[in-house]
C-alpha cells in the first residue's frame, strides 16, 4: 500500500516568544502544495527503510537518515506501539520534497507512514486508529506532522500543531526554487532570536488579510499578505538566497519569500503560464539548484 503526503509552504510564519519548553509560540498559515513524497509499506520480518527519488526529482538523498532518526521509521514504531503489534514492515520512501528545505518533507513522510501503517495493521483484534488519534500521534512526532496529515490550508498555533482549517477558493500557482545544501531549522530559529536580541515585537499577529485573500482566491491580495519572520534569519545564514529572491521578483513573481526555515524560496505566480515562465527564469540562476512548479492547496496524506 502506498500513501502520499504533501509539502507545505508557510503563507505567514509569525514567530513568537521562546517558551519554557524551548519551542517558540507560532501563529502560522500552512498551505499544502502539489509536491508529494510517497511511502509504500510492505509486511516484512523486520523494520527496514529505503529511500529513492521520485523520477525526475533532484533531492539530496544522502542527507536522509536510514535509522531511527528517520521520521517515517519513528512513525511506524509509534503506530506499532499504540496498536500493540510488532513493527514488522519495510518502508519504501520516494521523495520529491527537498531535504532540509523548509518544506517539511520529513514530516510528510511521517504523516504518510502513520496512515499506511495504521491501515496495514488494521486487523481483527487490533484497535482502529481514527483521525483524531492519528492527529494526536502526529503531534508527538513533530510540529509540522499534523498539517501534513490534514493538508489544505490551515491556521496553526501552539508549536504549529493546533490546526484550524481556512477556506480557500480556486488554485494558487507556485514555483519553488531549491538550493544546494539544507538549513537546520533549530539554527534558523536560533539566528532569529539572536537578530531580535532584546527588541520587543507585536504579538500575536493578525492573519485576517491572509484569510480574506484565500477566501476570495485572489492571488494579488495573497501576495501582499505573505510574510515569514524567519526570512531575515535564513538570509543571514545563507546570504545567497537574496539573489534567488531578487531573481524571482525581476522575473515578475507576485511575491517572493523564503519557505519556512529555508533555504527553499517560494514564488507566487498569477497563472499557470506565468509560473512556467518564472520556473524557466529561476532555473537559469546560479543560486538555484532546481525550480519546481506546484499548485495549492493540495490534499493531505492520501492512500493511493
Ligand atoms: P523541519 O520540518 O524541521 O522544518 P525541513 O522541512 O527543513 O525540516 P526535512 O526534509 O523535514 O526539512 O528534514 C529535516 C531533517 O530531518 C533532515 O536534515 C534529516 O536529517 C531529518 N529527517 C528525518 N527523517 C527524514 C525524512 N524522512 N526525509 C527527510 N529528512 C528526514
Amino acid at each position: 500500500m502506498t500513501v502520499r503526503a504533501p509539502a507545505k509552504v508557510n503563507l505567514r510564519l509569525g514567530v513568537g516568544p521562546l517558551r519554557d519548553d524551548g519551542y517558540h509560540d507560532l501563529v502560522t498559515v500552512f498551505h499544502a502544495v502539489s509536491l508529494n513524497d510517497e511511502v509504500t509499506v510492505v509486511p516484512a520480518d523486520d523494520l527496514t527503510v529505503t529511500v529513492e527519488a521520485v523520477p525526475g526529482a533532484r533531492v539530496a538523498l544522502d542527507d536522509v537518515p536510514l535509522d531511527d532518526r528517520n521520521l517515517a521509521v519513528r512513525a511506524a514504531r509509534l503506530v506499532a506501539a499504540r496498536l500493540g503489534v510488532e513493527p514488522r514492515v519495510a518502508l519504501r520512501l520516494r521523495k520529491a520534497i527537498p531535504v532540509a528545505g523548509g518544506m517539511a518533507g520529513g514530516s510528510a513522510d511521517a504523516a504518510a507512514a502513520l496512515v499506511a501503517c495504521a491501515r496495514l495493521w488494521d486487523e481483527p483484534g487490533v484497535p482502529i486508529l481514527g483521525r483524531t488519534e492519528l492527529l494526536d500521534l502526529a503531534a508527538r512526532l513533530g510540529s509540522d506532522v499534523p498539517f501534513a496529515l490534514a493538508g489544505g490550508t490551515a491556521l496553526g498555533t501552539g508549536r504549529g500543531e493546533k490546526l484550524a482549517p481556512l477556506p480557500a477558493a480556486g488554485t494558487f500557482h507556485w514555483v519553488f526554487a531549491t538550493a544546494s545544501g539544507g538549513l537546520s531549522t533549530p539554527a534558523v530559529y536560533g539566528e532569529c532570536d539572536r537578530l531580535r536580541g532584546a527588541a520587543t515585537f507585536p504579538w500575536p499577529p493578525t492573519t485576517d488579510d491572509l484569510a480574506d485573500a484565500l477566501e476570495a482566491g485572489d492571488a494579488k491580495a495573497l501576495a501582499a499578505a505573505l510574510g515569514n519572520d524567519l526570512q531575515d534569519a535564513a538570509l543571514s545564514l545563507r546570504p545567497s538566497l537574496r539573489a534567488t529572491l531578487d531573481a524571482g521578483t525581476r522575473a515578475g513573481a507576485l511575491a517572493a519569500l523564503v519557505s519556512g526555515s529555508g533555504p527553499t524560496c517560494a514564488f507566487l505566480a498569477e497563472t499557470a503560464d506565468h509560473a512556467d515562465a518564472l520556473a524557466a527564469a529561476l532555473a537559469a540562476e546560479d543560486t538555484v539548484r532546481d525550480a519546481v512548479r506546484a499548485t495549492g492547496p493540495a490534499a493531505g496524506a492520501t492512500i493511493q
